[in-house]
C-alpha cells in the first residue's frame, strides 16, 4: 500500500505530519507530501490514522 496526497484539497493542516512523521511531511509550499514507499505494519497503521484525522480528506492510501 502507498500513501497519496491531493495537493489541490490538503490545506497544509500539518495533522498527518503530526500523526506519521515518517510518511507525511509539509514540502516547501506548505503542502503535505507523502513517501513513495510501500506501507506495511505499523507504518501503515500509523498513516492509515493520519488519513482518518485529515480534516479535508486529502489522504488516500490504496496499492
Ligand atoms: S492532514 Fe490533510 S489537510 Fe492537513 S496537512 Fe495532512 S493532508 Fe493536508
Amino acid at each position: 500500500m502507498k500513501a497519496y496526497v491531493d495537493p489541490d484539497i490538503c490545506t497544509g493542516c500539518g495533522l498527518c505530519e503530526d500523526a506519521c512523521a515518517s510518511v507525511f511531511s509539509l514540502n516547501d509550499d506548505g503542502i503535505a507530501v507523502a513517501i513513495e514507499d510501500e506501507l506495511e505494519g505499523d507504518v501503515l497503521k500509523e498513516a492509515e490514522d493520519a488519513r482518518d484525522q485529515c480534516p479535508v480528506e486529502a489522504i488516500e492510501i490504496k496499492d
